[in-house]
């Protein structure tokens, strides 16, 4: 029985590769021997996958996973999750921006009865500060208009017990949002701080492109708040566009002087035309979310792995 598996998604990671298997492997071995470190290749263009291919020929504990094509850092997770056989399973970052020996007391707190134990960063080194300061906004935004609570300043780095997993393996939702999913499912949750450092190597594979989708992922997958805001708009442009109308009413035929109106009529156009659009474009965010669900895809396709 395998106690604790360890889930690395990679991508373009072949400097961080060597010095993140020894720290790894240091941090497993002093807790148990029966681990397992799952390498799930995300469609790397560099020499990643040749070196995950050496090591695993090596080191009987490491599986890996090579998926066909890019499938992005959430869907890389899922896939090592699914494949996970421990009694505890630790999602962790390549790059070294979390550190392997945490998991020590991430093991250490868990065993104290939780089943989540996530790392909350108490500091982010090696970062823009507009990545920061987006990512401060962003998570207290969505703390707001959750009914769930999802711990802000937190990544995926965690550890998490079987329950946990198998509740996990079994949602099968597209836009993965795993902290919100895992947050979502309860039990008894707890964190550990620590200071997150920058890169080791490399540069993050988490594009501005990529950065926004995963938002609108976790907005729409825990608040219907935007919808809200939409129909709310509705109403508060009705009511405005009430008192105009009567307004517009009143000066033509009580007043007489009435105005020759181009000017309201176009800033009346373009801003119903305007709050319009954006209404639409919230629906269309959920839709485009229902239609990628009701495809039913498989999540992922794997070309090879030894599991
Ligand atoms: N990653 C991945 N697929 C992607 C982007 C990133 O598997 O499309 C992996 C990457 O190798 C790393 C982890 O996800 O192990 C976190 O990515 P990154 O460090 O680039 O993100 P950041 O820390 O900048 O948010
Ligand atoms: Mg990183």
């Amino acid at each position: 029985m395998i106690e604790i598996s360890i889930i690395v998604p990679i991508f373009n990671e072949e400097k961080n590769l060597p010095l993140l298997y020894q720290r790894l492997t240091a941090v497993t071995v002093s807790i148990t021997n029966k681990y397992e470190i799952i390498f799930i290749n995300d469609g790397s263009r560099d020499d990643s996958y040749t070196l995950i291919k050496n090591i695993a020929k090596a080191d009987n504990c490491v599986k890996f996973i090579n998926l066909s094509r890019n499938f992005g850092h959430q869907v890389a997770v899922s896939a090592g999750i699914d494949a996970s056989l421990g009694q505890s399973v630790v999602i962790i970052d390549a790059d070294l921006q979390d550190p392997p020996e945490l998991i020590s007391s991430l093991y250490e707190k868990m065993k104290e009865g939780y089943q989540v134990v996530y790392a909350k960063r108490k500091s982010r080194e090696g970062e823009s500060v507009l990545k920061i300061f987006t990512a401060k906004i962003f998570y207290r935004t969505l703390k707001r208009i959750t009914s769930i609570n999802i711990p802000v300043d937190t990544g995926d780095f965690r550890i998490m017990d079987r329950k946990i997993v198998d509740v996990l393996k079994n949602m099968p939702e597209r836009n993965k949002f795993l902290r919100g999913q895992i947050s979502w499912i309860g039990f008894n949750q707890t964190f550990v701080e620590y200071e997150r450092s920058g890169r080791s190597f490399g540069s993050t594979g988490y594009t501005y492109r990529k950065m926004i989708r995963f938002a609108m992922d976790g907005i729409t997958s825990f608040s219907n708040f935007p919808l809200k805001v939409a129909s709310f708009l509705g109403f508060i442009v009705s009511f405005v566009s009430f008192i105009i109308m009567l307004y517009a009413l009143y000066v033509r035929f009580i007043n007489g002087h009435y105005v020759e109106g181009w000017t309201s009529l176009m800033i009346s156009i373009l801003f119903l035309g305007g709050v319009q659009l954006i209404c639409v474009g919230i629906i269309g965010e959920y839709l485009s979310r229902v239609s990628d669900n009701v495809r039913n895809r498989p999540l992922y396709v794997i070309q090879e792995s030894n599991l």
